[in-house]
Order: structure tokens, then C-alpha cells, then sequence
């Protein structure tokens, strides 16, 4: 994840500050539709390639604000449910 995000920031950092987060957001929220769409099918290339989307995005918002995603997942969710401090999850649906 630190690698990816990394790479992200080397390729799209620049672009991404003068797009603003408000503007990436949305790009976000786009891509989440698109991804939403592709689940509906059975397209597994199509589905992969909004998925990539969506972290590529999720990425350059985390960038834009100078969050390290690596960080903020693992400090949340470390090897136990944040919830019921499980491995695997035990809270009940
Ligand atoms: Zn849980």
C-alpha cells in the first residue's frame, strides 16, 4: 500500500493539488459508481479495472491531505476487528 501510494504520488501529486480535494472527491464518488455498476455483471477485467480505480483515486485524496493510508488502515483495523477486537470478526450482523 505505502509503495502504491508512493508511486501514485511520483505520477499524479502535482495534478492532484491544483484539482483540490473537493474535485477529487468527486472523481472518487464517480469511480465508487462506476465500480457499483460493474458488480451488477460478471465482466472480471472490467470489475478489476474499477477497483484500481477507486484506490487510485481513494490514493490521491489521502495525497492531497498528506494522509499515509498504510498507516491510517493498520492503525484501525490491526490484525483484530476495531469493533469487537476479534481475529476473525465475532460481532454478530
Ligand atoms: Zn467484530
Amino acid at each position: 500500500m505505502r509503495e502504491f501510494q508512493e508511486m501514485m504520488k511520483n505520477l499524479y501529486l502535482k495534478r492532484d493539488l491544483e484539482r483540490g480535494v473537493s474535485g477529487t472527491f468527486n472523481w472518487l464518488v464517480a469511480e465508487v459508481a462506476e465500480l457499483g455498476e460493474e458488480l451488477k455483471g460478471s465482466n472480471r477485467e472490467a470489475t478489476e479495472k474499477e477497483f484500481a480505480d477507486v484506490i487510485a483515486w481513494l490514493t490521491s485524496l489521502a495525497n492531497i491531505r498528506g494522509i499515509d493510508l498504510e498507516k491510517a488502515a493498520l492503525n484501525k483495523y490491526n490484525y483484530k476487528c476495531p469493533k469487537c477486537q476479534s481475529s476473525p470478526c465475532a460481532c454478530t450482523f
